[in-house]
This record gives structure tokens, C-alpha cells and sequence, in this order.
């Protein structure tokens, strides 16, 4: 349970005054609905109200803070004419400038005869100076406070500055203080402020680097969001680690069938990751593993073959896939080489209905069937098994942690073997994934020739064409991927459909087109017609993102490049280079590209290696918006930035390490600190991890 202290600053940002129910929503959306949420969001600028002129030597279009004494109102005659207040110093006058203003209002902040600080932005029109709607007003004693530095936050739409500074302003001095979780030398060694002067400084800036993400007192806030980050992985971690498991050991016969009907040979990569694997079950422990390949590099055999372990023990196992294409597609790999080694392999998705599904549900249940293929309908409730061993989770980042443990529950002491193709940068896999093991694929299977890609404005459309018919001359495939137009399927389907009649005038009907939203079955069609070469051209939304394989095709079309992610574009060429043939990828860019995309395109015209991409595109881009952090399930985080505080992620990681070796109960005061830092990073989860007894 969070403890007493922090109370306070995780109750709701309405608690705070001038905070109501439409101001709290749209602080919500930017920082979050706690007030310690407010503490996180940090100022993007500044504004420099230290200045303070006098009237006639205030320049024109600066902000300044000028004191002056209120001479006269001047209400306006009509509505659509501004009301106007003069003022004067002894240099001269101004006027204060004021449109659909409340007269009642104004005469109370500006009464006439009194002095008054006003502070914003002096203009010059004709000879008349003039600051209209001044940004504060205040009475002489306020001077020390308007004539300051003021912080400028994110903002939006609805959410002034003035509003959120005073909900941020009212939130600071509710930060409690806290006994220190660092190691007293490390923060010494690199002068970091406490937490709580971290956050004060943080929000009081007094000049442009003082909003660096490099300063010690940020540095020292991303220290802390990594460590909690790193020391919940790590609970986490050990406790996996220290959960019931199984050993398994199979006996080989089903695998050495299998191995004999695949027509080539495992890489050496591939048997590596195969006996990391194969140790793990073997071992009592729980295995939690990750198989990191890129895309085209062979996960799914040594998928096939581990869960053929699990299968020659006596156990079953499944494989989870996030779209009913990838599902179909497994099923197709797997199918005649679970034949070959005489097990059942079947498959359950959304589309399995009615009676076929009673029977497949049957069959998992009573054990008959040893491997199931299938997306989330796997590990909705009502599916049993016999004897559930092991789990596959193809594309985790599509699923949660949450759909692990679901799947993990469905048996007992679950193998969980975890697949992503997404080429995953080290400092990022650190923040993810940290609390599994990880076996990686880091060749292809010999004979794959290199891509060529090329990045060709769309105004070429033509020679694109023409390529496209020289190469139906051949045996080739072709997809034609449609662009992103929108986050709005409707929207893209059009451009898709298009696209696809176009080509049909030129090409016949061999060219298909296969989008999202068609119905399963008719994508199955469109899908095996390509796959066996009825269809030539495919056009398709991003829908063939992941997983589809189709030897045969050697053109990837894609239009609008630019609008792609990097990760995305280079999972799209995945699809194609799969056979013996050489490919070719064609990145159609629009006109207006800005330099980032530019670079971004070429770093994929010069590199196939998904992590060189990878690190490049975080190099770009920034963590957050590399893979899309929303649906890649990895965390986001709101003060570290980790194309600048990578260093720190190492650190905090190595820290976490030896706290746990040294003090795994988190016991005496820097426990207790520790246990602190958790809660206030909102990982209460974790701290049920944490050794007791
Ligand atoms: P991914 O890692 O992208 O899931 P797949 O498992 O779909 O890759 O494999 C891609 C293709 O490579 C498939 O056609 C598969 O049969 C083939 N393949 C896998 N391993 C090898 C290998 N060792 N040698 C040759 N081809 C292989
Ligand atoms: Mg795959």
C-alpha cells in the first residue's frame, strides 16, 4: 500500500484550487489526473520578465514589466472596439489595451489613481504605446514576484498557460521531502540536488540552459524514473526466477523428424537460440525468454522445435499471434511439419465457430491435440488444456504483460517463449524487457540475396510501372503497399482501392487487393491466391506488416515512404529478399519531404540491419515515437529521454543489480528510500515482489 506520506500528491488535481472538473480533463491529458503527475511536466521554455523599462524606453515587441500609475478608463462605445486604460510613468504614457473586457473586473485589478505593475509585450502604433492584454497585473508588492522568470509549459487546446502554471505552482510545495535513496557518493560524485530541490529547480528556470535535458538536476529526476524503472524489472525478475517451474526434456524423436523433413539446415544462430532454449526447459526454473530476430530470420522453426520439447514430454503448447494472418500463416508452416512428425496442430481464432470450435476445444482439452496456433481467442476463458507446458508469444509488443501471465495461467509452471521482430535498440531492451533472457538471431539463412532499395519521388510513377511489368515477364510477386494516410483505415482503404483499379487497367486481373477490413476468409483468398501466383500484384493496406511469407515475391512497392515509421518500412521489406531470387524495394516519397524524413529514407537505402535502423531511427526520433510506445507496450518515460540519458539507463540497471544482491528485502533506512521511490514512480506492482521473510 502507498504509504501516508505520499498521500497528498497522488490525490487528484481537482484538490488543488482553481482546478475544476474541465481544467482537471485537460490536465489529464497532458501530465495525468494526480497532482504528482504535475511535478513531472516539465517547462519547454521560458519567459523573461525581468526587464522592466520605463515607458518610453520599453522597445517594441518586448516583453517588459513596467510600474505605472492608473490614470483614466476609457470604456469603448461599442462592443467590437477595445477598452482602453491609460497609464504614465514619469517618461511618459501608455495604454493598456483590453478587447470583450469586463469593465467591473478591470476598475478592480486597475482602479484609477492607484500604481500598478503590469508586465507583456509593449507595441508601438503610430505614436501611441501600447500593451494589450498584459500577461499579469499586480499592486507594487507583487513586483519581486511578476518581475521574475517565468516557466513555460506544453499546453493544450483549452488549457492556458496562466491556469496550468497555477495548478503546477499550487502542486510544488505539496511535494513532501523524502530520505535519500541514492548512494550518498554517486550523487555526491556527479552533484545532484535532493529530489525535491531537483523539482523545485526544474521548474524555475532563469535561463535557455537551464531547460537543457543535461542539467544535474534533470539528470538527477531521469536517474530516479530509471532506477524505479530498472529496481521494479529487477523485483520482477527474481520473482519470475523464483517461481515453481518444470523440468522438460524431450527426447528428440519428434524434433529429429521434423529436422529431417525441413529441406535445409538451421543457421548457427538458429541452433544457438535452440539450445539456449532447450536448456531452460530443461532446467527447473521458470523460462522467460525472448527470441529477438529480425524479420525473414527463421523464429518460427525454432519455435516449432522448442515446443516440440514440450510435446515429446508429455506437455502441450500453443503459439499466440496478434493478427489472424500471422495465425494462418504459422499454422500453414507448422501444419505439414507436425504431420510430418505425426502430432496435431490445429488452429483457434475469432473465426472458429459453432461446432468446428467445440470439437478443437475438445481436442485441446482431452490432450489430442499437442500444438495450438491462434490469436487472443486463445486465452479467452473456456479455453482448456490437457496439459499446457510451454507458450509462444509471436510480436509480444502487440500484447501485454497482463495477456502473458493470462496465457502462463491456462497451465501449470508455463514456459513462456517470447518472439519479437522488432529490432528492439540495447538501451530500449533494457526498459522493456528486462526481465527476461534473451536469445537472438543475428544471421539470415544462407542464400538470401541483398535487397536493393531505392528511394524514387512519386512523380515517377511511371518507370515504377514499367519496372513492374518487366518484372511480371518473370515468375515474380509484387506488393504494392498503399500509404498511410490518416490514423483512419476508411481513409486509407480509399487510396488502396485506387490504387488497386488503376493497376488492374494496366495489369488485369491479376492484380488483388487485401486491406483490414475485409472478412477473414476473403482475405485468406486473396492471400493464398498471391502466394500461389494467380495474383501477381498485391495491393494492400499495412495490413501484411507482420509475419507474411511469400518466397516468390521480389518487389516491395511502398507509397508515401515518409510517412512510414523506419521499424515499419523495414518490416515491409522484410516481406520480400525470402527467396533465392534477387528483390528489389522501391520507397515512393511525396513531394514537400522535410530533411528528417530524407535522412530517415536513407538510412534504409544503405542498411538491411534492423538494429542499425533501429538506432539510428532512436537517434532521429527520440524513444517514445520510435515504435509507437502506446501499442509497443514499452514504458514511456517522462523526464528521462533516452537518446541523452542512455548513460544513466546503464547505471541505474547496474544499481538495481547490487541493491537487490546486497539488500533483497529492501531493509534498514535506503530500502525503506527505495521501497519510497517505487510508490512515487507508480510502481506499486512491483513492490509485491519484494522478498519477504
Ligand atoms: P521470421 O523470423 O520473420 O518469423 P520466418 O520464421 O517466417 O521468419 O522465416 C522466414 C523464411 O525463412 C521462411 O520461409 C522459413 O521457412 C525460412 N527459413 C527459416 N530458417 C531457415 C534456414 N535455416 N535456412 C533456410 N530458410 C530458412
Ligand atoms: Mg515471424
Amino acid at each position: 500500500m502507498r504509504p501516508e506520506i505520499l498521500f497528498p500528491i497522488f490525490a487528484p488535481v481537482t484538490s488543488l484550487k482553481g482546478v475544476g472538473p474541465r481544467i482537471a480533463k485537460l490536465i489529464e491529458g497532458i501530465a495525468g489526473p494526480h497532482i504528482a503527475d504535475l511535478f513531472w511536466h516539465l517547462p519547454s521554455g521560458l519567459i523573461d520578465r525581468r526587464f522592466a523599462p520605463r515607458i518610453a524606453d520599453a522597445p517594441s515587441g518586448v516583453i517588459a514589466t513596467i510600474t505605472v500609475d492608473v490614470v483614466s478608463h476609457h470604456p469603448p462605445p461599442n462592443r467590437r472596439l477595445p477598452y482602453k486604460i491609460t497609464c504614465e510613468d514619469e517618461t511618459g504614457r501608455m495604454s493598456l489595451v483590453f478587447f470583450h473586457a469586463r469593465a467591473d473586473y478591470l476598475n478592480n485589478i486597475l482602479p484609477e489613481g492607484e500604481t500598478r505593475v503590469v508586465s507583456g509585450k509593449v507595441e508601438r502604433f503610430n505614436d501611441e504605446i501600447q500593451m494589450a492584454h498584459p500577461d499579469h497585473v499586480g499592486t507594487p508588492a507583487e513586483r519581486d514576484k511578476l518581475q521574475a522568470v517565468e516557466p513555460v509549459y506544453p499546453l493544450t487546446q483549452g488549457l492556458s498557460l496562466k491556469v496550468l502554471s497555477k495548478a503546477i505552482g499550487a502542486a510544488l510545495p505539496l511535494a513532501p521531502d523524502l530520505s535519500e535513496w541514492l548512494d550518498p557518493a554517486f550523487k555526491k560524485k556527479h552533484s545532484w540536488p535532493a529530489w525535491r530541490e531537483s523539482l523545485e529547480i526544474l521548474h524555475s528556470p532563469e535561463t535557455e540552459d537551464d531547460l537543457s535535458p543535461e542539467t544535474p538536476a534533470r539528470c538527477r529526476l531521469a536517474y530516479d524514473e530509471l532506477l524505479a524503472n530498472q529496481l521494479a524489472l529487477a523485483l520482477v525478475r527474481t520473482h519470475m526466477r523464483r517461481q515453481r517451474g518444470r523440468s522438460t526434456t524431450g527426447t528428440g524423436v519428434l524434433r529429429n523428424k521434423v529436422l529431417a523433413a525441413l529441406p535445409w539446415r538451421l543457421t548457427d544462430s538458429q541452433s544457438r537460440a535452440l539450445d539456449e532454449i532447450t536448456a531452460d526447459m530443461a532446467s527447473d526454473a521458470r523460462m522467460h525468454r525472448l527470441l529477438q530476430g529480425d524479420v525473414g530470420s527463421g523464429k518460427t522453426v525454432v519455435a516449432l522445435l522448442s515446443m516440440l520439447a514440450a510435446v515429446e514430454d508429455g506437455g502441450q503448447a500453443v503459439i499466440l499471434a496478434p493478427t489472424e494472418i500471422l495465425a494462418r500463416q504459422h499454422l500453414a508452416t507448422i501444419a505439414p511439419l507436425a504431420e510430418a512428425a505425426g502430432i496435431r496442430a490445429e488452429i483457434l481464432t475469432g473465426r472458429e465457430k459453432g461446432r468446428n470450435r467445440d470439437g478443437i476445444l475438445a481436442r485441446l482439452a482431452d490432450g489430442t491435440t499437442s500444438i495450438a496456433v491462434g490469436t487472443h481467442a486463445l486465452i479467452q476463458t473456456g479455453v482448456e488444456f490437457d496439459k499446457l507446458t510451454m507458450a509462444v508469444i509471436d510480436e509480444q509488443h502487440r500484447f501485454g504483460v497482463h495477456q502473458r501471465l493470462l496465457l502462463a495461467e491456462k497451465g501449470a509452471a508455463v514456459d513462456i517463449l517470447v518472439m519479437t521482430a522488432t529490432p528492439i535498440p540495447r538501451t530500449l531492451m533494457l526498459t522493456a524487457y528486462g526481465d527476461m533472457e534473451v536469445s537472438k538471431l543475428s544471421e539470415k539463412p544462407a542464400g538470401r540475396q541483398p535487397i536493393d532499395t531505392r528511394t524514387i519521388p512519386l512523380s515517377r510513377l511511371s518507370e515504377v510501372t514499367a519496372a513492374v511489368r518487366r518484372a511480371l515477364e518473370t515468375d515474380a510477386r509484387i506488393y504494392w503497399v498503399c500509404p498511410l494516410v490518416e490514423e483512419s483505415e476508411k481513409i486509407d482503404l480509399s487510396a488502396a482501392e485506387d490504387r488497386a483499379e488503376q493497376l488492374r487497367r494496366q495489369f488485369g486481373d491479376r492484380v488483388m487487393l487485401v486491406h483490414g477490413r475485409m472478412k477473414g476468409a476473403d482475405k485468406d483468398k486473396v492471400m493464398a491466391a498471391f502466394a500461389e501466383g494467380s495474383a501477381r500484384i498485391l495491393v494492400a493496406t499495412t495490413v501484411i506488416e507482420v509475419g507474411v511469407d511469400v518466397p516468390e515475391a521480389t518487389i516491395m512497392v511502398v507509397e508515401h515512404a515518409e510517412r512510414f515509421g523506419l521499424a515499419q518500412l523495414h518490416q515491409l521489406r522484410g516481406r520480400i529478399g525470402r527467396g533465392d531470387k534477387p528483390s528489389t524495394c522501391l520507397l515512393l516519397y511525396g513531394g514537400g519531404m522535410t530533411e528528417t524524413a530524407r535522412s530517415r529514407l536513407k538510412i534504409l537505402r544503405d542498411s538491411e540491419d534492423g538494429f542499425r535502423i533501429a538506432e539510428e531511427d532512436l537517434r532521429l526520433r527520440g524513444a517514445g515515437e520510435l515504435l509507437g510506445t502506446r501499442q509497443s507496450g514499452l514504458p514511456e518515460f517522462r523526464i528521462a529521454d533516452l537518446t541523452v540519458h542512455d548513460g544513466l539507463l546503464a547505471a541505474a540497471r547496474d544499481d538495481a543489480q547490487l541493491i537487490l544482491n546486497r539488500n533483497p528485502g529492501l531493509r534498514d533506512e535506503r530500502g525503506e528510500a527505495l521501497r519510497m521511490l517505487l510508490y512515487l514512480f507508480e510502481r506499486d506492482a512491483a513492490v509485491r515482489f519484494i522478498r519477504s521473510g
